[in-house]
């Protein structure tokens, strides 16, 4: 294994020695490496609605849902990175704006999101079905035990943005999302977020 760590290393930093990161007055975590943006275009299958996203986007509305902010990791077994997620406040209908979500390839491997700014959930899928949804406000570290799934919803009316810390080797899997999404989703009702059966499953 030492063999592995003194290979390890990236442009913002050397993950063979220790260091500390600093969140920025936005929440984002410094030094970031590379920055990505997830528009409506890109999560067209990420959102039940199908209708009203092909309607939105053909009159050129295709709003920036969440952005991810990253130090450059190098996978390594056994070593932990970090990274920011923000996810902006609005729906698309009645769905609160969320990222993708996914399961981890390596399914023994834990996470953890700490939350930062904002009003967030975490909605967890074990892999039994079983849909939970638990709270991610300021100051809360939410787990997201081995084999469940994971996405972040924004349920507030400002940006939401958290930390997540995982292990670097679990892998994304984002097909079992993408091809139905979670058995259920948080959606608004009466004002409140509630957990609804997907329509998208049982078809
Ligand atoms: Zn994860």
């Amino acid at each position: 294994m030492l063999q592995d760590h003194r290979r390890i290393g990236c442009e913002v930093f050397d993950q063979r020695r220790p260091f500390t990161f600093k969140l920025d007055e936005d929440g984002v975590v410094k030094p970031y490496a590379k920055k990505f943006e997830w528009r409506l275009s890109d999560l067209k299958p990420f959102f039940y609605d199908k209708k009203l996203v092909e309607r939105m986007l053909s009159r050129g509305s295709d709003p920036l849902i969440y952005e991810t902010y990253w130090p450059s990791w190098e996978t390594v077994e056994g070593v932990i990175g970090t990274g920011t997620e923000i996810i902006h406040p609005g729906k698309i209908g009645d769905e609160y704006y969320h990222s993708r979500g996914h399961f981890h390839e390596k399914a023994i491997n834990s996470e953890f999101y700490v939350g930062v700014k904002g009003h967030g959930r975490m909605l967890l899928q074990s892999p039994e079905g079983e849909v939970v949804v638990i709270s991610m406000e300021p100051n809360e570290i939410a787990y997201m035990p081995p084999g469940w799934g994971h996405r972040a919803v924004n349920v507030g009316r400002e940006r939401m943005c958290c930390q997540f810390v995982w292990l670097l080797d679990s892998g994304h899997n984002y097909q079992v999302i993408e091809e139905g999404g979670f058995l259920k989703l948080l959606l608004e009702r009466d004002g409140k977020p509630t957990l609804v059966d997907n329509p998208l499953h049982g078809k």
